[in-house]
C-alpha cells in the first residue's frame, strides 16, 4: 500500500493467512463499567471484542491467530488438523471449525487438563459444539503428562494411516513460528480503527496462558512505537512457564517480522495475581469480576480466562495503577462457550 511503510509491516502483509473474521473486531465503550472503577471518570475503559470476530463457531482469539496456520497448512497440501486441548478447549474447537469451514478435517485430542468434573463438563460447552461440526473428538484420559505427547502422536499416525496428510497445530496455536502474527496484526488493526475513532489506547489488558496473543501485542506495540502499554493477566497458574513462553514467542515473532526488532525485557508485563492457583478453576476474584462486567455492561466473560484477566484489569483501576486520563482497552479473546459447563459454580 504505502511504499514508506515500516519493514515489519511490509513483511507481515505479504505472509499468506486465510480469511477467517467478519473484519476489524468491534470496539465497545464501557460506560457503566468506567464509571464504577473510576467514578471520577479519570479512566476511561473499553473492550476489543475479538469474542465477536468471526461467524465461524463462535470466534475468539485461536480464530485469529489461525488464519496464519491454516494458509500454511494448504500450502503444505495438508487435509487434517491435528491439535490437543482440555476437555472444555475453546482452543480445539476453533481448530474444529476453521478446518470444517476450509473443506478440511479436524482431530482434537482433549485431555484432563482441570482436575474437576462438575456436571456434563465433557457433553457440553466446547466440546458440544465440536461433535456438532462433525470433528473427531478424542477424549484422553490419561493426566497432562503423561499421554500429552503419546495421544498427540497417536492422532498424527492414525491420519496417515487412513490415507491423509495432518498438519500439527500446537496447543493454543502458540509454540508456532506463525503463532504471534495473528495478535500483531490485531494491532495495526487497531491503530486503524483508532484514527477513525479520534483516541489511543495507551494500556491494553490482555489474558495470557500459551501466550501467543499476548505476545504478538507485544510485538505490534514495541514495531510501532507509540508507547502502547501491554499488561499480561495470568491465568495459567505457572507464570514462569508463562513469561518464558511470551517473551520466546515475542522474540521469535519479532524476529520473523523485522530482525532488527527488538523487544526489551521491560515490554514484557505478566500480572500474577489473578490466576487464583490453577489453570481452569474459578476463585472467589473471577467469579466477582465475571458478576461486575456482566450486571455493569452486560459484558459476559468465562470463568477460565477472561474472567480472571476481567479481575486484573478491575483491580489495576482500582488501585491507580492506570493513571487517570488513560483510554484502557480490555481485549476479549472469547470463551464464552465454556461457562455452561462451569454452571454448577454459579448455583
Ligand atoms: C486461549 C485463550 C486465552 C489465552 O490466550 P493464549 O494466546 O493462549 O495465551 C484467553 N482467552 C480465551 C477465551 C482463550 O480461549
Amino acid at each position: 500500500m504505502d511504499g514508506h511503510a515500516p519493514e515489519y509491516l511490509v513483511k507481515l502483509r505479504s505472509i499468506p493467512k486465510e480469511s477467517f473474521l467478519f473484519g476489524p473486531s468491534p470496539i465497545q465503550s464501557l460506560p457503566r463499567l468506567s464509571k464504577v472503577l473510576s467514578p471520577d471518570g479519570g479512566v476511561k475503559i473499553y473492550a476489543k471484542r475479538d469474542d465477536c470476530n468471526s461467524g465461524l463457531a463462535y470466534g475468539g482469539n485461536k480464530v485469529r491467530k489461525l488464519e496464519y496456520l491454516v494458509a500454511d497448512a494448504k500450502k503444505q497440501g495438508c487435509d487434517t488438523l491435528v491439535s490437543v486441548g482440555g476437555v472444555q478447549s475453546n482452543h480445539t474447537r476453533a481448530v474444529t471449525a476453521v478446518a470444517t469451514a476450509s473443506g478440511m478435517k479436524a482431530v482434537t485430542v482433549q485431555e484432563k487438563w482441570v482436575p474437576i468434573d462438575p456436571p456434563l463438563y465433557d457433553k457440553t460447552g466446547n466440546i458440544l459444539l465440536s461433535r456438532l461440526m462433525g470433528g473427531d473428538v478424542r477424549l484422553n484420559q490419561e493426566g497432562f503428562h503423561i499421554g500429552h505427547k503419546e495421544a498427540t502422536k497417536e492422532a498424527m499416525d492414525s491420519v496417515k494411516a487412513n490415507g491423509g496428510k495432518p498438519y500439527y497445530v500446537p496447543a493454543g496455536a502458540s509454540d508456532h513460528e506463525l503463532g504471534g502474527l495473528g495478535f500483531t496484526n490485531f494491532v495495526v488493526e487497531l491503530a486503524e480503527q483508532e484514527a477513525s475513532m479520534n483516541i489511543f489506547f495507551d494500556t491494553l489488558i490482555v489474558c495470557s496462558v500459551t501466550g501467543s496473543s499476548h505476545a504478538g501485542l507485544i510485538v505490534g506495540a514495541v514495531a510501532e512505537g507509540k508507547g502502547r502499554k501491554i499488561i499480561g493477566i495470568d491465568a495459567s497458574g505457572k507464570p514462569v512457564e508463562t513469561k518464558a513462553q511470551v517473551s520466546r514467542i515475542a522474540r521469535n515473532t519479532a524476529a520473523l517480522l523485522d530482525p532488527k526488532l527488538e523487544i526489551p525485557d521491560s515490554a514484557i508485563i505478566l500480572d500474577e495475581r489473578f490466576h487464583e492457583g490453577i489453570y481452569g478453576i474459578p476463585g472467589p476474584s473471577t467469579i466477582a469480576a465475571m458478576k461486575t462486567a456482566a450486571q455493569t455492561d452486560a459484558v459476559i466473560t468465562d470463568p477460565v480466562y477472561e474472567g480472571k484477566s476481567m479481575a486484573g484489569m478491575i483491580q489495576l483501576v482500582k488501585e491507580g495503577a492506570i493513571k487517570p486520563g488513560s483510554n484502557v482497552l480490555y481485549v476479549h479473546l472469547g470463551g464464552q462457550p465454556a461457562l455452561n459447563a462451569y454452571s454448577s459454580y454459579f448455583e
